[in-house]
């Protein structure tokens, strides 16, 4: 049957997440299977967020107030902006698809780094715009050289901070410069997925540059540090006049309201998150110290994962630790992104690793 396909969709592949541990455990009828691979919090979420989900269950015949007032109510009062700059996503990727469909007519730009979040290709070539691909420096975004790639075609720079796979990020007075040279008409997109778990005090302030009224917008996710991934809930905060215009393409009860109920009592958890930095930072040490044991050098991360050169094919190193019931992320080549655990799974994952680089 013929099947009419924009070359830009055909150019596509799918996105392929991280194995899902029930699937590892049927296929190789493993009795243990830690998931290193999705960067998800191994605390899992707050329990407080868990518990304002059981008052939700009366409700769900009834639509999710689908302009989500509570929840952007919260985030508006703990980032000191209007309620009417926060916008909330199916995720925080689905405001990137908000972005690339309000912001790109076909053929124009979008700048981004070649080593970065793979849905900002995807979604600015299903929207037929074009993505500017431009190079890491350190394994770190090239701030310099991104704004120099912006065009007068350019309308979306995406600065993913801390970078996904690789865990750097750029410092405040990096984004500074950038945003002194950038032509003030182009959207910065700061895509802080991983911000709560940020230790670097030299980490820009982004919203200012919204408060400022930049045209920019600061991404951040209930996925992470919330541990509420599988709610799909994350949010945007941007100026009134960025927002009206997502507002138009966004479908209109795109956050669901388990979601919208969980996040609000997960924001108020300080504890929950302060505890999972915590853990975060100790198992940081513990991996990082093991890796290096095993004579790999991973590179600094500001987020909750490590990104290092295995020196050997990593896609037989990444199955070879699917046989050993670790699931990590094979990125391309020599290299793994492995998401920090509790101790014990750190153990485990070491451990594995060793297994198979003897076998
Ligand atoms: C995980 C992640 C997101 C957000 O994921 P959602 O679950 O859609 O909120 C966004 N950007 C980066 C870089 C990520 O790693």
């Amino acid at each position: 049957m013929t099947l009419h396909v924009h070359p830009d969709i055909q150019s596509l592949s799918p996105y392929v997440p991280g194995k899902p541990i029930d699937e590892l455990q049927r296929e190789l009828r493993l009795a243990r299977v830690i998931k290193l691979a999705s960067n998800e919090n191994p605390l899992g979420p707050s329990p407080k967020a868990v518990a304002a989900l059981g008052d939700g269950h009366d409700s769900l015949h009834r639509y999710p107030d689908g302009g989500g007032h509570r929840l952007r109510q919260a985030i508006a009062d703990r980032w000191k902006v209007t309620s009417d700059q926060v916008i909330l996503g199916n995720g925080s990727d689905e405001i990137l698809g908000l972005l690339a469909r309000a912001f790109l007519a076909p053929g124009e730009e979008a700048v981004m780094a070649d080593h970065t979040f793979v849905i900002y290709k995807m979604e600015v070539t299903a929207a037929h715009g074009r993505p500017v691909v431009v190079p890491l420096v350190n394994w770190t975004h090239d701030l310099e050289a991104m704004a120099q790639a912006v065009s007068p075609r350019t309308r979306l720079l995406f600065v993913c901070n801390p970078n996904n796979p690789t865990g750097t990020m750029v410092n405040a007075d990096a984004v500074n410069r950038l945003m002194d040279t950038v032509p003030q008409d182009v959207i910065v997109v700061f895509d802080e997925a991983y911000f709560e778990y940020v230790r670097d005090p030299k980490f820009p302030d982004s919203i200012a540059y919204v408060k400022e009224g930049r045209n920019a917008i600061v991404l951040r996710t209930f996925s992470k540090i919330y541990g509420l991934a599988g709610l799909r809930i994350g949010y945007g905060i941007t100026t009134p006049e960025i927002n009206n215009i997502l507002n138009r393409v966004r479908p209109p009860f795109n956050a669901n309201s388990l979601a919208q109920r969980a996040a609000v009592a997960a924001l108020g958890d300080d504890e929950h998150v302060a505890q999972s930095r915590a853990v975060n930072a100790a198992g940081m040490e513990q991996v990082a110290q093991g890796l290096k044991d095993l004579g790999f050098a991973p590179i600094a991360s500001e987020a909750n994962f490590l990104y290092f050169d295995v020196k050997r094919d990593g896609r037989k190193v990444f199955e070879s630790l699917l046989r050993e019931g670790i699931i990590v992320r094979h990125i391309e080549g020599t290299m793994l992104r492995v998401t920090i655990g509790q101790p014990e799974e750190n153990a485990a994952f070491l451990q594995a690793l060793r297994n198979v680089l003897t076998s």
